[in-house]
């Protein structure tokens, strides 16, 4: 058995089956398995008590833990009243916590669209689906060569 830990606000319109699904489509995509997937709601979504209980009882169950996540959401009550850690000092409090424990899982971060619970990887931005160039100039051909060159090599020779 290996667990996935995500921490999550405990805003009502958050939904774990919704979240779930996706934290486990990124888990096959990143090769990791996990068999169990632990959501911890805390206010904000901060790494607080629930989330240092799981990581003890995962310990004393000698489950590993292969992977964690924070992830914010918008509308946040707990930020709007100042009680939400940023998520970069919540990551690192969450490896900070899983180091104690001897544990160096991955720490990922994403963000929650409360409207729909559509997550979204800090690592894996929306437009990476956009089509990507290199702006203007024309592409060099496979041979490498243009018929000016070859003209030139022969008159040299
Ligand atoms: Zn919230």
């Amino acid at each position: 058995m290996a667990a996935a830990v995500v921490a999550i606000c405990v805003d009502p319109r958050l939904s774990h089956e919704l979240i779930r699904v996706q934290v486990r489509q990124r888990l096959d995509r990143s090769g990791i398995r996990a068999d169990r997937i632990f959501i911890l709601n805390d206010v904000g979504g901060n790494p607080g008590p629930n989330f240092l209980n799981t990581i003890q009882l995962l310990t004393r169950m000698r489950e590993p833990i292969v992977f964690c996540a924070v992830l914010h959401h918008d509308d946040c009550l707990a930020a709007q009243h100042g009680l939400r850690t940023d998520l970069p000092g919540a990551a690192d409090r969450m490896a900070a916590e899983l180091s104690r424990a001897n544990a160096r899982p991955p720490v990922l971060t994403g963000h929650i669209r409360t409207q729909n619970n559509q997550l979204l990887w800090s690592d894996e931005p929306e437009w990476r689906y956009v089509p990507f160039t290199f702006g203007p100039g024309a592409p060099v051909s496979s041979s490498g060569q243009d018929p000016k060159t070859r003209a030139s090599k022969g008159a040299a020779g």
